[in-house]
């Protein structure tokens, strides 16, 4: 009975994961612009216990006892029914939505402990602070957020973001804007906020607020009336989704009760704000959105795409010596500022977009690219862009000049591709990305602490950044891409091409057979995707895709869980939906092909089928001789 027990137990959960996409076939694939990757309801998690379907369950296993000779046939029935249901159906995507229902639970669950710890450390720098008032904020945020995001005017919510954050929806808005839809929505509602994290540095303390949230959501053509919209969002189904949104504010920064920005007060100096575009109290000139004062939203991530812990920075504390101030957070919302001009620039097709925030070199070539671009008539398109995480790896001198480099990786995702100026893009699969920027300062400059959390201001005047063509300040009149005072992107690319070059992090992250990798790299479905997609973008390069390669690229795709329908649109894309493809014969093939092997060690061993895969990858790099020597771990 025992033995039983536990495989009915053991059984519990494959039932769970056959049941609970079933309940979320309603989900459609729009709208999912600012919170692309959304994932279904974590309502039906299978860690909640509760719920209906523990009842089912619970219900199921009681018959079981009673009856086995008949329920068990009935079960296994029942199992087979919907799990070949389910294939015929969707079979990939409703596979990948289980999978990242289970990771967005497991990387947002936290203990009630954990919790009470958080707050009470809050509450001995900063006796206020309550996390009720505190989350209501949070919920209030969620709801302007979304009137605005219905509206396209981020007005209402500009000094509660950071520069970066606010970059980042003004992109996003229009980048829908000129796809030539807008998001309806309707029926908000926060069905749960719940503080998860506290990420405590010298220089801010960063909250981390899960939102479970729902709503009606569908994109309709951008010419809709704001009422017609609505009516729209009415008969779309209502989806759940989770976010984690997360604040930061200055340690030593009191909370200061009826005094701040949700009740029109400068939370500096208590004077009335009236907003205004330069986000500044007009009595104290403070910088409202710096996070020096009051909490200020620095990110919104996906559930999914949450990370606990960063690794520690290499070169930080070095690097701190001459400027403590230096601090991660300010950094990752610079980068993240300068992701999303980047972005902005090029679906533009207008380099000096990003003349204040980058050197003069990048933005030549940049220019230059963007350029060869137009006289083709041609034109770069991003659509649904999302940043799943900017993080800073790590800090160097540069031993050449006199400039140190702050190296930070982007993970990001979006439709791309290359086309006709006059026409729409063709239907493209999401692709994730990742990417290093490196910035550069000069040696001996320190960070403005006035600033904060608002990065694009004059490291000087702190004045706002203008969209002007100049590079230097229009208030006063200090060079900006000198990057004598402040970080400006110096180069970007992809984590291939910047691993390629940097031999000993690549050592430190090649896998030898009988090891088993990191545990981010295996449970990253943006990573899977990416390294899939690279491949048949590249066998779509070459013209042929043969049915065996086609075969072991179905493999793959089963076995890392990415839907076959994808795939097959990266196939027909082809080498359009990355900047560039793998150059073959690189040393940036042979990066890529670590990861590969990675992937195929991620149970330990390298079985027949894997192996076969990985020979026509490594042929496919212009590398086969190399695969056996990495296998041997030479
Ligand atoms: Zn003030
Ligand atoms: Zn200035």
């Amino acid at each position: 009975m025992r033995l039983w027990l536990f495989r009915v137990s053991r059984w519990s959960p494959l039932l769970l994961a056959i049941l609970v996409p079933a309940l979320s076939w309603a989900r459609s694939g729009g709208g999912q612009h600012y919170r692309s990757g959304r994932e279904p309801s974590s309502r039906s998690s299978p860690s909640d216990g509760g719920g209906d379907l523990g009842g089912i369950i619970f219900y199921l296993v009681a018959l079981t006892f009673q009856h086995p000779a008949l329920m068990f046939p009935l079960i296994v029935g029942g199992c087979l029914f919907f799990y070949y249901y389910q294939r015929s159906r969707n079979p990939s995507a409703s596979t990948q939505k289980a999978f990242e229902q289970r990771e967005a639970d497991l990387r947002t669950q936290v203990s009630a402990r954990d919790v009470e710890g958080w707050v009470n450390t809050l509450k001995l720098k900063d006796p206020e602070f309550d996390p009720v008032p505190f989350l209501d904020r949070a919920k209030k945020l969620f709801m302007g957020m979304q009137l605005a995001w219905l509206r396209r005017d981020l007005s209402s919510v500009r000094p509660y973001l950071s520069d970066a954050t606010f970059q980042r929806l003004k992109v996003q808005l229009k980048l829908m804007q000129d796809q030539g839809i807008r998001d309806a929505l309707t029926d908000v509602q926060v069905l749960d906020a719940q503080i998860i994290g506290l990420d405590q540095s010298e220089w801010f303390d960063t909250v981390h607020v899960r939102i479970k949230a729902q709503m009606r959501d569908v994109d309709v053509p951008s010419t809709t009336t704001e009422a017609e919209a609505l009516r729209a969002a009415q008969s779309a189904p209502l989806e759940s989704f989770t976010e984690v949104w997360s604040f930061v504010r200055k340690p030593g920064a009191k909370t200061r009760i009826g005094e701040n920005l949700y009740q029109g007060k400068c939370p500096n100096c208590g004077a009335p704000y009236a907003g205004g575009a330069t986000n500044n109290c007009e009595f104290c000139n403070a910088v409202l959105n710096s996070g020096n004062y009051d909490w200020t939203l620095a990110q919104i991530t996906q559930g999914i795409e949450h990370v606990r812990y960063y690794p520690t920075v290499d070169g930080l504390l070095e690097a701190r010596k001459s400027d403590p101030a230096l601090n991660i957070e300010v950094l990752e919302d610079r980068a993240s500022l300068i992701f999303w001009k980047w972005i902005e620039a090029q679906s533009h097709g207008e380099a000096q977009r990003l003349s204040k925030l980058s050197t003069s070199g990048f933005l030549a070539s940049l220019d230059a690219d963007l350029s060869g671009l137009k006289r083709q008539r041609r034109r770069k398109v991003f659509l649904e862009c999302a940043v799943g995480g900017v993080i800073a790896r790590m800090f160097r001198p540069d031993s050449g000049s006199e400039y140190d480099e702050a190296h930070l990786e982007v993970r990001w995702s979006a439709k791309m591709g290359i086309g006709p100026e006059s026409e729409r893009p063709p239907s493209l699969p999401t692709v994730p990305q990742r990417w290093m920027f490196v910035l550069v300062r000069r040696r001996g400059a320190t960070t403005n602490t006035a600033n904060g959390m608002s990065t694009s201001r004059c490291p000087q005047c702190s004045a706002p950044l203008t969209d002007s063509l100049s590079t230097a300040c229009d208030y006063c009149g200090i060079e900006l891409s000198s990057g004598a005072r402040d970080w400006v992107l110096q180069s970007a690319e992809t984590i291939e091409a910047w691993n390629s070059r940097e031999e000993d992090r690549f050592q430190a992250i090649a896998v030898k057979p009988g090891e088993r990798p990191a545990a981010d790299v295996i449970t990253d479905v943006r990573e899977r995707e990416r390294l899939l997609y690279m491949m048949a973008a590249m066998a779509a390069a070459d013209g042929v895709i043969d049915e065996r390669e086609k075969k072991l690229l179905k493999l793959c795709s089963d076995r890392w869980a990415v839907p076959w329908a994808k795939v097959e649109m990266a196939m027909s894309a082809g080498p359009q939906l990355f900047d560039r493809l793998v150059p073959k014969g690189s040393p940036e093939a042979e990066v890529f092909l670590h990861s590969l092997v990675q992937m195929a060690l991620v149970d330990g061993r390298i079985d027949k089928h894997e192996r076969r895969m990985l020979e026509s990858a490594a042929l496919r790099l212009g590398i086969p001789e190399r695969l056996q020597q990495i296998l041997s771990g030479k």
